[in-house]
């Protein structure tokens, strides 16, 4: 492929791409509710926005040499460190590397003042484009790395842009070391630029619009109070349809009332928090939990036969009446009854089964309570 256009065009589509980009990215960080190295990354674009202007001033001996040459290296140097230590924040490091930022340009900018190096085009070129391109492949990689503590969408093809704007500067950076004349020229690789750097500012607001989306679903989904997921959550992860072999449990704490009436209200609510954990903490892997009422507990148990169902509501019942919760010097004694469906035959409707577990547990409340009571649908 070969694009021609005239220098001027380049330069003004490059910079539309890295302002139209920060701008972008500052509305997101606007409605962000976490710093996420956004600031960063606008900034680093803004710099290399304004490194082309003075190199594009400088192109037409409109500014001193030796300014515009150390200075638009000085900002390049900046801006792309930045943007890897703004990526790194984004992808969720807490922890910031700004010695590198600052080391990085410094060294340079010393060195191209002692050497003069700058002043030679394909050196100051070529500096550039090997910070371009250790920052852009470093930030992929960050971005790659983080992707199964945050699986979000925009990970993979974010870290793709990254790894192939890094590659386009890397084929610059060879044709420049070694005086290539190339197919691959000024324009084709400008044009390539632009269009990756649009993508990637696209591609960084998806990732914060994805991850706030993410925490509200995670906030819709989950009882604030004990952390497990809520009536809505549970109702949506049971199979379309009541499946063989598995149990349907509804768990009650006992005489809950007298708890909160004797202890008081926040009492009663952490009764209910540690409730939640010794029941989660007693589960199988796959087994579904949530909060389903006020003191009203319901799992799916997938894959048990009726004495497996039945051991796992007698071990979570244990669980409950062997929590140790002292307030005051006090134990709180707090025990839960529990029915259990439970069907060898696929099909019929989850209502049924629900009926079912309610109607167990209400038996073993009956029986005396700290009871598990099991019943075929
Ligand atoms: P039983 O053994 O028959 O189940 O008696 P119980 O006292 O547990 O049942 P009851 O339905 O009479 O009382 C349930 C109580 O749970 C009433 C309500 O105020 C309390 N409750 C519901 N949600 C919460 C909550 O989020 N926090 C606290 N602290 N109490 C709650
Ligand atoms: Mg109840
Ligand atoms: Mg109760």
């Amino acid at each position: 492929m070969h694009l021609t256009f005239d220098v001027g065009t380049i330069i003004l589509l490059h910079n539309t791409s890295l302002i139209a980009g920060a701008s972008a990215i500052l509305h997101s960080r606007k409605r962000s509710s976490r710093p996420t190295g956004l600031g960063r990354l606008a900034v680093a674009l803004i710099a290399l926005a304004i490194g082309a202007v003075l190199a594009a001033f400088g192109e037409r001996a409109a500014l001193p040499l030796w300014l515009w040459t150390h200075l638009s290296l000085l900002l390049g140097t900046i801006a792309y460190p930045l943007l890897w230590d703004g990526i790194r924040r984004l992808s969720g490091r807490r922890q910031s590397h700004y010695w590198i930022v600052i080391l990085v340009p410094a060294v340079w900018f010393i060195f191209g003042i002692v050497s003069g190096f700058p002043l030679v085009n394909s050196q100051r070129a070529s500096v550039f484009h090997l910070t371009a391109v250790m920052s852009l492949a470093a930030s992929a990689v960050e971005i790659w790395l983080d992707r199964h503590s945050e699986p979000l969408p925009a990970r993979r093809p974010l870290a793709a842009c990254l790894l192939v704007s890094a590659l386009i500067y890397a084929v610059r950076l060879v044709c420049i070391v070694l005086d290539i004349p190339s197919e691959f020229d000024f324009s084709t690789a400008f044009f390539l630029q632009i269009f990756f750097n649009f993508w990637i500012a696209l591609l960084v607001v998806t990732l914060v619009r994805e991850r706030r989306e993410a925490g509200l679903q995670l906030a819709a989904d989950t009882d604030a109070l004990t952390g497990v997921g809520n009536r809505r959550w549970f109702l949506g992860r049971l199979p379309p349809a009541p499946l063989a072999n598995s149990a349907l449990a509804i768990l009650d704490v006992d005489h809950f009332k007298q708890i909160n009436d004797r202890f008081g209200h926040p009492v009663g609510d952490l009764v209910l928090a540690s409730v939640a954990t010794a029941i989660r903490d007693g589960l199988r892997e796959g087994d579904v939990l949530a909060r389903y009422g006020g003191e009203e507990f319901a799992l799916f148990l997938p894959n048990v036969d009726e004495q497996d169902a039945r051991a796992v509501a007698e071990r979570l019942r244990k669980r409950i009446e062997a929590m140790s919760i002292v307030i005051d010097g006090g134990r709180v004694s707090v025990t839960a009854s529990i029915g259990v469906a439970w069907s060898d035959r696929n099909g019929g409707a989850w209502d049924a089964w629900i009926k079912t577990a309610d109607s167990a547990c209400y038996a073993a409340k009956g029986g005396g309570r700290n009871l598990v009571k099991t019943s075929a649908v």
